[in-house]
């Protein structure tokens, strides 16, 4: 259990989500350590925010909780199991420490490094989030945890000024395989309303109008109500979450129907999809920018 009412946290992981998220911890008056391997990024951050860049010789055992937001399954087991030769953070930290991994990793293998980590006397919390952004500079991100009820009565605090809807919804793995489930039907929906509007403006509608209709109707979805007009029909497509991550999520969404022995007609389909628009694309396109690949393969 947290002794502290500001536990010290070390944050790892400063990119598009990282950073607003630190912040938002430092406003709230936690004593905040923050590492990157961007040595740059690290050093702009701490220049701009009160922020305290992590060093060689800083010891782990001062730190209560570590927060990872960083891209894959990879990284965060390199980074908090170790590498080769090179320990990870998990071993120099003190036994009851927390590590709550925000970032969207792999289910099948969060439930494994939770594992690992209560044989170290570590306690593991999967807590991905989902909002964008946006809402992580506003602190109103859905975030969904996974571990003991218990760990998660102690981070809570910490989590409330990062989310506003914040959901315990199983053991270690399981915040991780329902933000892959959640991935699954948000690709699916911004790739059909990309589909639907391109057909629509072809047949002679005015596509703007079409959104209007939607968003009375049945077909209304978050990809109508927040992508289509202010990102894909105006051209923007900056919403802020790449093609790359989305097409990390629903790989994930696969592996896990996999997992459970589930078939996944759509989800292959949607996999298909996203993996043709990304090599369109190209790596640093944001998702919504899929109507532009949906519109060029439809003139193809
Ligand atoms: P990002 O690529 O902007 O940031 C990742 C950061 O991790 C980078 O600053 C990178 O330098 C750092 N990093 C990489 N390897 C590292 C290592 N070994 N040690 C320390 N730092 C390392 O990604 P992001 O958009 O901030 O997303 C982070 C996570 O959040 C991902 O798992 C993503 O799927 C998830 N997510 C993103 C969004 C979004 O809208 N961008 C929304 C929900 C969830």
């Amino acid at each position: 259990m947290l002794k502290k009412d500001k536990p010290n946290i070390l944050f790892i992981g400063l990119g598009m989500m990282g950073q607003p998220m630190a912040h938002r911890l430092i406003q709230a008056h936690y004593p905040l350590f923050v590492h990157d391997t961007n040595r740059e990024t690290v050093k702009n951050y701490c220049n701009q925010i009160d922020a305290k860049a992590l060093l060689p010789s800083d010891d782990l055992s001062l730190i209560d909780v570590v927060i990872t937001m960083l891209p894959d399954s990879g990284i965060v087991e390199s980074v908090i199991l170790g590498v080769d030769n090179s320990p990870g953070v998990a071993s120099k930290l003190k036994p009851g420490s927390i590590i709550i991994d925000m970032s969207s990793s792999e289910p099948m293998r969060s439930r494994e490094l939770g594992a690992s980590l209560t044989k170290m006397n570590l306690i593991y919390l999967d807590a991905p989030v989902s909002g964008g952004v946006k809402r992580a500079i506003d602190g109103s991100l859905a975030i969904m945890v996974g571990g003991t009820l218990e760990a998660f009565a102690d981070v809570q605090p910490i989590l409330e000024n990062l989310g506003k809807n914040i959901f315990h919804v199983g053991d270690p793995g399981s915040g991780h395989a329902i933000k892959a489930l959640n991935n699954y039907l948000s690709a699916i929906t911004t790739l059909s309303v990309a589909e639907a509007l391109i057909i629509g403006k072809r047949f002679g509608l005015d596509p703007n109008k079409m959104v209007d209709v939607f968003n009375s109707s049945s077909g209304k979805s978050n990809a109508t109500e927040n992508k289509a007009k202010q990102f894909m029909l105006n051209g923007a497509f900056s919403a802020g979450f790449t093609a790359k991550l989305m097409l990390k999520d629903i790989t994930i969404a696969n592996q896990l129907g996999s997992a459970v022995n589930s078939s996944m007609e759509l989800g292959e389909a949607s996999l298909n999809a996203w993996r043709n628009a990304l090599e369109f694309l190209g790596d640093d396109e944001d998702h919504t920018a899929i109507y532009r690949y949906v519109e060029q393969n439809q003139s193809a």
